[in-house]
């Protein structure tokens, strides 16, 4: 009776896909996405996916903490991250969850729990929602992770990364944004255990800067850090003889 009721509800409501808006059968165990749309999500090679934090990141991070990055910031998920962010298109984000989830398992990478990076207050006031915050719950969801990102608090407002384009300005601009409560409310025992890992999960990265600030609380308190982004303003990078992305 309830696969029948199922079944007519998909009739009179197909599902819409996220990107173009039109009725849609999305392929085996995604979300609403029709096939012309996912044959065009401009998904990262495997040589790009995975690659090393900033320079900047250097003083506080684990030698083997990495950043996953599943898209390049190109059409058609460029103009959908857009809408998520800005228009209350806020399905997009179960999507984008779908694709970091695959890029994950593909990567067979282990994390302890997931985390968003924060909006402060007053930004989370006027838009209502965080982006990145709806992608790490659906997330946390498919990977049966606990979501700590109300762990995680943006302490200083500070002008939108995008209005930046230099790497050292943006670089300024987030630094000592970030802080990280890991206190039970005993106060007993934090919350998540040093040496654990976090899936530290952004909707865009440019120069990872924003991801960084982010992470180094974390990294303080003795915790592993992958960052996750779901696209990449600039995915043709190149690696120095350091390692690191220039
Ligand atoms: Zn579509």
């Amino acid at each position: 009776m309830k696969r029948w009721l199922n079944q007519l509800i998909r009739c009179v409501y197909p599902p819409v896909c996220a990107i173009c808006r039109r009725p849609c059968q999305p392929a085996n165990g995604w979300p609403a996405i029709c096939r012309l749309c996912l044959a065009k999500m401009p998904l990262l090679g495997i040589s790009e996916e995975r690659r090393p934090w900033p320079e900047m990141a250097d003083a506080d991070r684990h030698p083997d903490d990495l950043i996953f990055a599943c898209m390049a910031y190109e059409e058609p998920i460029r103009s959908a991250l857009i809408r998520l962010k800005f228009f209350d298109e806020t399905d997009i984000a179960e999507l984008v969850a779908e694709l970091l989830y695959r890029l994950i398992r593909r990567t067979r990478a282990k994390g302890h729990a997931v985390m968003a990076v924060p909006l402060h207050p007053a930004r989370l006031r006027e838009r209502g929602y965080n982006q990145s915050s709806l992608i790490a719950a659906a997330l946390a969801r498919k990977l049966e992770l606990p979501d700590r990102s109300e762990l995680l608090v943006r302490i200083r407002a500070t002008p939108q990364q995008s209005l930046l384009t230099d790497r050292r300005f943006r670089q300024e601009n987030v630094r000592g944004a970030f802080a990280f409560h890991n206190e039970s409310p005993s106060g007993a025992k934090p919350l998540i255990r040093p040496g654990s890992t976090v899936w530290l999960v952004d909707d865009i990265m440019t120069t990872g800067a924003t991801l960084t600030e982010s992470a180094r609380p974390l990294w303080r308190a003795g915790l592993h850090v992958y960052g996750l982004a779901a696209a990449l303003v600039s995915p043709v990078t190149t690696v120095s003889s350091k390692g690191h992305p220039t």
